[in-house]
C-alpha cells in the first residue's frame, strides 16, 4: 500500500487485510510499538519517527525481513508503509526475489487534503508525528524519497492507482474493484 501520509493507508490496509485473511504489515505500527516497549529498536527509531524523518533503511529493512519469515505471513501479506524508498524495495527483491510484491495500491489524495487530515487525526489520536511542522516534513519526505516509488512500480507493470478521495467505504470499493481485476 502506498501514498502520502493521510492517504488513509493504514485505514484501508486494516479493511482489506482483514477482507483477505492476510495480515496487516505496518512498519509505522510495529515501529510505535517497539519505541513504546523501549526496546533497543525503538530507542535507536525514536528521533527519526519524531522528527518524521525515515528510520534508516537497515533497521527497518532487518524489521520488515523478520516479520516475514513469521508463519502467519507464508501465504501472503499486505505491507504499509514499506517499502518506503527505492533502496528498500531493493532489499526486499534482494532478500526473497522478484515475487516478493504482486501489487502496489498507490492511494492518491491531493496535498491540502492530507494536511486536514493529519491535523485531525493528531488532535483524535495524538500521535507525536501529527503536527504541523512534523506533517510538512513528513509530505516532503514523502515526495522526495518514497514517490520516486511509483515510477519504481510503474515500469515494471505493478502499479495500481486508485483515488483515495471519499468515505472510507468508497475508498475500500475501489481497491476491491482493482484487486478483482
Ligand atoms: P507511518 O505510520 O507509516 O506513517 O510511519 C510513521 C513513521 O515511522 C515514519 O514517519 C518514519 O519515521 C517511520 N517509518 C515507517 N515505515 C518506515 C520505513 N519503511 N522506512 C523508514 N521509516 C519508516
Amino acid at each position: 500500500m502506498l501514498g502520502p501520509p493521510g492517504a488513509g493507508k493504514g485505514t484501508q490496509a486494516e479493511r482489506l487485510a482483514r477482507a483477505l485473511g492476510i495480515p496487516h504489515l505496518s512498519t509505522g505500527d510495529m515501529l510505535r510499538s517497539n519505541v513504546a516497549n523501549e526496546t533497543d529498536l525503538g530507542r535507536q527509531a525514536q528521533a527519526f519517527m519524531e522528527a518524521g524523518d525515515l528510520v534508516p533503511d537497515e533497521l527497518v529493512t532487518a524489521m520488515v525481513i523478520d516479520r516475514l519469515q513469521q508463519e502467519d505471513a507464508v501465504c501472503g501479506y499486505l505491507l504499509d508503509g514499506y517499502p518506503r524508498n527505492p533502496a528498500q524495495a531493493e532489499a526486499l527483491v534482494e532478500a526473497f526475489g522478484d515475487e516478493v510484491l504482486e501489487l502496489a495500491l498507490m492511494l492518491e489524495v491531493d496535498a491540502e487534503e492530507l494536511i486536514q487530515r493529519l491535523v485531525l487525526r493528531g488532535e483524535e489520536q495524538g500521535r507525536a508525528d501529527d503536527t504541523e511542522d512534523v506533517i510538512r516534513n513528513r509530505l516532503d519526505v514523502y515526495e522526495e524519497q518514497t514517490a520516486p516509488l511509483v515510477e519504481y512500480y510503474e515500469s515494471r507493470d505493478r502499479l495500481a492507482r486508485v483515488q483515495g478521495l471519499g468515505t472510507i467505504p468508497e475508498v475500500f470499493g475501489r481497491l476491491i474493484e482493482v484487486l478483482a481485476q
